[in-house]
C-alpha cells in the first residue's frame, strides 16, 4: 500500500515501515562509528524498546559492546487497511539488522506492567541468556492497568496551583497562551502509580528472585528537569511527582543491594510522550534551535550512546551530587539557557520563525513514524506486514 502520515492530535495513526528501517539504521551506523568505551554491558533487557530512549539504548548496548538484548514492547503489528505502529517496525528492522550482525536479539511485546509479561521475560532469561547485567527501565504510558484490575491513569497537570504561560498550537503553528489547572491528590497518586518507581522495583524484584540478574548488575530509569519555565508543568507537576518516586526508588533499591540502580536526567526531545504535555513542544522548538546553532544538539541516539559509553560505562559512573546522571548536561549549560529565556520571553505566532526550530520539531515528530526521511520512496507500494523475527504471529 502507499502509506502517508495520519495525525491526530499528537499521535500519528499510520507508520512507514522502510522509513522506521532507514532510521533505525542510521541510529546503528552512528554508534558504530563512535568511540566505545572498554567496558560495557554483555546481557541488557530494555523496558519500553520500541521507540525514543528505550530504542537508542538497545541500539547503543547492542552495537557500543556487542550485547545481546531482550526488549519488551507494547505495540501493534498490521492489521488489514491499518499499519503496524512505529515502534513495530523498529523492532522488525532492529532484529533483523542485529541478527545479521551476529547479534542476539529478542523481542517480547505486551503489557510491561502485568506479572504475565514479567514472567515471560525470566523463562526467556533463564533459557537463552542465564543472567542479565543491565536493565533499562524506558516506558513511558498513559496509563497501567494493576494486577488486581484497577486502572490508573496519569495526567500532565501542575500541583498546588493552575500556571499560565506560552504554549504553541502545532496544527496551525501559533503561540497563545494556556493556563494548567493544578492535579487532584488522586490525579498525582495514579501518576505516580503510572510513571513513578513501583513497577521499576517490581520488575527488579522479580529478577532478582528468579536469580537471573548478576551480582554487579546495574539498572537505569530516565528522568527530565528542565528549566524554571517548564517546572510548573513537569518538574514540579504532576509527572515531576512521578519522577521525584523514580529517583527515590533508584536510591531504595541500591540501598537494598540488589543491584545498583540510577536516574539519568535525558534532555528534552520529541517523542510520542514530550508531544503530550503543554508547554513542552515550544520550549523543545527553541531549544532545538539554540542547541543547533552551538553545534551541541542531540537526538535519542547521540544521548544514549554517550550515555552508555561516557557516563554509565567507561570507569565509575558519573553523577551529580545528588547521585543523578545528567545526560542534559549540554541543554542545561548557562549560555544555552539564556539564550533560550531571551526567545522565549519574546515569541510569538509572527516571530515563530526566527525564534524556534518549527521545522526541526515538525521533522523529528514525523521521523517518529518513520516520514520525511531521505532516501525512502513515499510513492512506491509498501508492505506493512512486516514480521517481527523473534515473535509469533
Ligand atoms: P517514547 O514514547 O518514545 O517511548 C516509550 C516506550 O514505552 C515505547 O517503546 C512504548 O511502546 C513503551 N511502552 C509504553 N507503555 C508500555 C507498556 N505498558 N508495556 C511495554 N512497553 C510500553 O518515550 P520516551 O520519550 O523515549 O520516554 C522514555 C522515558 O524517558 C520516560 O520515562 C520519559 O519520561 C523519559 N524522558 C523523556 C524525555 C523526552 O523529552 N522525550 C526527556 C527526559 C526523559
Amino acid at each position: 500500500m502507499i502509506i502517508k502520515p495520519k495525525v491526530r492530535g499528537f499521535i500519528c495513526t499510520t507508520a512507514h515501515p522502510e522509513g522506521c528501517r532507514a532510521e533505525v539504521k542510521r541510529e546503528i551506523e552512528y554508534v558504530k562509528a563512535q568511540d566505545h568505551a572498554a567496558d560495557g554491558p554483555k546481557k541488557v533487557l530494555v523496558i519500553g524498546a520500541s521507540m525514543g530512549y528505550g530504542l537508542a539504548s538497545r541500539i547503543s548496548a547492542a552495537y557500543s559492546f556487542g550485547a545481546a538484548t531482550l526488549g519488551v514492547i507494547f505495540d501493534k503489528p498490521a492489521s488489514g487497511a491499518r499499519t503496524a505502529t512505529s515502534g513495530w517496525y523498529n523492532t522488525a528492522a532492529f532484529e533483523e539488522f542485529a541478527k545479521a550482525d551476529g547479534l542476539y536479539a529478542r523481542t517480547v511485546n505486551g503489557d510491561a506492567y502485568s506479572k504475565e509479561i514479567k514472567d515471560q521475560v525470566i523463562d526467556i532469561i533463564k533459557n537463552d541468556l542465564g543472567k542479565i547485567d543491565c536493565v533499562v527501565y524506558s516506558l513511558a504510558a498513559p496509563r497501567r492497568t494493576d494486577t488486581d484490575g484497577t486502572m490508573y491513569t496519569s495526567v500532565l497537570k501542575t500541583v498546588g496551583s493552575s500556571y499560565t504561560n506560552k504554549t504553541i498550537n502545532l496544527k496551525d503553528n501559533t503561540v497563545g497562551d494556556i493556563t494548567v489547572e493544578p492535579a487532584s491528590q488522586e490525579e498525582i497518586d495514579a501518576t505516580v502509580k503510572v510513571m513513578g518507581g513501583e513497577d521499576w522495583k517490581l520488575w527488579i524484584d522479580a529478577l532478582k528472585a528468579a536469580d537471573v540478574l548478576t551480582d554487579d548488575a546495574v539498572t537505569v530509569a530516565y528522568s527530565y528537569i528542565g528549566p524554571v519555565i517548564t517546572h510548573p508543568m513537569y518538574a514540579d507537576g504532576s509527572i515531576g511527582k512521578a519522577k521525584d518516586h523514580l529517583f527515590a526508588t533508584a536510591k531504595e533499591m541500591t540501598a537494598q543491594g540488589n543491584v545498583r540502580a540510577y536516574i539519568s536526567v535525558n534532555k528534552a526531545l520529541v517523542t510520542q510522550s514530550s508531544a503530550a504535555i503543554p508547554i513542552v513542544p515550544l520550549y523543545i522548538s527553541i531549544l532545538y534551535k539554540v542547541m543547533k546553532a552551538h553545534g551541541v544538539h542531540e537526538g535519542c541516539i547521540e544521548q544514549m550512546c554517550r550515555l552508555f559509553n561516557t557516563k554509565l560505562y567507561g570507569g565509575e559512573v558519573k553523577t551529580d551530587a545528588e547521585g543523578r546522571i545528567r545526560m542534559d548536561d549540554l541543554e542545561m549549560q548557562e549560555d544555552i539557557q539564556n539564550e533560550v529565556d531571551t526567545l522565549w520571553s519574546s515569541i510569538c505566532t509572527e516571530n515563530l520563525d526566527t525564534h524556534a526550530d518549527l521545522s526541526g520539531y515538525h521533522e523529528d515528530f514525523y521521523k517518529l513514524f518513520g516520514f520525511g526521511i531521505d532516501g525512502v520512496d513515499y510513492e512506491a507500494d509498501a508492505d506493512a506486514a512486516v514480521a517481527i523475527p523473534s515473535i509469533e504471529q
